[in-house]
C-alpha cells in the first residue's frame, strides 16, 4: 500500500511517502533555528511553524515521489506523544485530507514509529528478512523527549515498555548540560564534538539508578532495574563547574563534556544490554536523535558485540523526527489488517508507547 505519513510532534514538520517497506520520499522542514536563541523548543513557535510549513512540505513530498493524493491508499499521522499544540496542526491537516479524499486515517504513536522506521533502512533490510523486523526485537529510544527500552513482539500489535527515564530524557540532559558549558542549543551535537577533545575518565560523574537498591538482581529485580535518571547527573555537572569557578581555576570544558557524556551513555548502553540478555532479546534497534551520537554508536556496538546481540542503527535522517517513519508504521498497520481510526480522535500529548494507534 502507498501511505502518506505526517509528523508534527515537536519542531520538525515531516511528510513522507512509503510503499509497503519502500521509502519513496522523506521531506522535513525544521523550526530548530527559531528556537536557538531561547535554548530550547518554544511550543507556540513550533506550532506556528508547522502551520507555515505543512502545505509546502506536503507539495514537495508529493512532487518528489511523483504521486498525487488520489494515488495514496491511506494517511498516517502522529497523534502523540508530543507537544499538544504542535500535534494539533498535523492531526488537523491529516483529518482534513482524509475527509476531503475519503482515504482511511491512522492516528499513530510517534515512539513506535521510531522503531518501525527500521524497515525503511537499506542496511537493516540487508541484515534482516526482507520487509520484516526481526523476532525477539528490543529497541533503545533516546531523544530530546524520551529515553526508553522497549520489547517489540509485533510492531502492529504488541509493544511493551521495559524501562524509561523517571525524570529528564537523555537528549534533554545533553541540552541542559550544554547550556551550563556555554554551548548552543541543540546541545547534543555540540557536546559530542567537544567531548572528542576531552578525557572521559577525568571526572567520575554519578550513574543514575545503578545502585543495588534500584537494580536488585535478575531473580528479584529492584524497582528501577531498567530505568534511567539524569537529573542528578545534571546537578553534579553544575556543582563541578561551580567548584572550578569558586577555586578560581579554569573549567576543563572538554573533560567535563566527555565525562558527562560517558556517564549518560555508560548507563544507557549497560541497561539496554542487560535488559536484552535477561529478556531473551537478540536484536536491538537504536532510535531517536541521540542515536546520532558517535560515542553512543561506538559503545553500543562494543557492548552488543560482547553480549552476542545484533545492533541495528537506522541512518541519521531516519533517526530524527520525520514523516517517513509515520508512513512506515501506517503501512504495517494496513498490512496487518488493523482498523483505521475514527476521525473524532484527539491528539494525546502523553500517549503511552503501548498504544500503537488510536
Ligand atoms: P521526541 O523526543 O519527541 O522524539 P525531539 O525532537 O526532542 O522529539 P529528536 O529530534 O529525535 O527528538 O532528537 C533531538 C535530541 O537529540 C536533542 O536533545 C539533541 O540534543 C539530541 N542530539 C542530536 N544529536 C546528538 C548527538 N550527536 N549527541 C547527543 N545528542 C544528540
Ligand atoms: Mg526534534
Ligand atoms: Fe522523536
Amino acid at each position: 500500500p502507498l501511505i502518506l505519513g505526517i509528523e508534527s510532534s515537536c519542531d520538525e514538520t515531516g511528510v513522507g511517502l512509503v510503499r509497503g517497506t519502500e521509502l519513496l520520499t522523506n521531506t522535513v522542514s525544521s523550526s530548530m533555528e527559531e528556537h536557538v536563541r531561547f535554548g530550547g523548543v518554544i511550543p507556540e513557535i513550533a506550532s506556528r511553524a508547522h502551520l507555515d510549513a505543512f502545505v509546502p512540505t506536503l507539495q514537495q513530498a508529493l512532487s518528489d515521489a511523483g504521486v498525487t493524493l488520489e494515488d495514496v491508499d491511506a494517511i498516517a499521522v502522529t497523534s502523540g506523544p508530543g507537544l499538544a499544540g504542535a500535534l494539533m496542526v498535523g492531526v488537523s491537516a491529516a483529518k482534513a485530507l482524509a475527509l476531503a479524499t475519503g482515504k482511511p486515517l491512522y492516528a499513530i504513536n510517534h515512539l513506535v514509529a521510531h522503531v518501525g522506521v527500521g524497515l525503511l533502512d537499506e542496511s537493516i533490510a540487508a541484515m534482516t528478512q526482507g520487509g520484516q523486523l526481526p523476532e525477539n526485537l528490543g529497541a533503545l529510544l533516546v531523544s530530546g523527549g524520551h529515553t526508553e527500552i522497549l520489547r517489540v513482539r509485533s510492531i502492529a500489535s504488541d509493544v511493551e515498555l521495559l524501562g524509561a527515564t523517571i525524570d529528564d530524557a537523555a537528549g534533554e540532559a545533553f541540552d541542559k548540560v550544554a547550556r551550563l558549558l556555554g554551548l548552543n542549543y541543540p546541545g547534543g551535537p555540540a557536546i559530542d564534538k567537544l567531548a572528542r577533545e576531552g578525557n572521559a575518565k577525568a571526572i567520575r560523574f554519578p550513574r543514575g539508578l545503578t545502585m543495588p537498591k534500584y537494580m536488585g538482581t535478575a531473580e528479584a529485580p529492584g524497582p528501577h532495574r531498567y530505568d534511567f535518571s539524569f537529573s542528578g547527573l545534571k546537578t553534579a555537572v553544575a556543582r563541578c563547574v561551580e567548584g572550578y569557578e569558586a577555586r578560581g581555576e579554569e573549567v576543563p570544558f572538554a573533560d567535563v563534556a566527555a565525562s558527562f557524556q560517558e556517564a549518560v551513555l555508560d548507563v544507557i548502553t549497560a541497561k539496554a544490554v542487560l535488559a536484552c540478555k535477561e529478556q531473551g532479546i537478540t536484536t536491538l534497534l537504536l532510535g531517536g536523535g541521540v542515536a546520532a551520537n558517535s560515542r553512543l554508536r561506538e559503545l553500543a556496538h562494543q557492548r552488543c558485540l560482547a553480549a552476542g546481540i545484533t545492533l541495528l542503527v537506522p541512518k541519521f535522517s531516519l533517526c530524527t523526527d520525520n514523516g517517513a517513519m509515520v508512513a512506515a508504521l501506517g503501512a504495517q498497520l494496513v498490512m496487518n489488517g488493523v482498523a483505521p481510526s475514527d476521525l473524532a480522535f484527539a491528539p494525546d500529548s502523553s500517549m503511552p508507547v503501548t498504544s500503537i494507534s488510536l
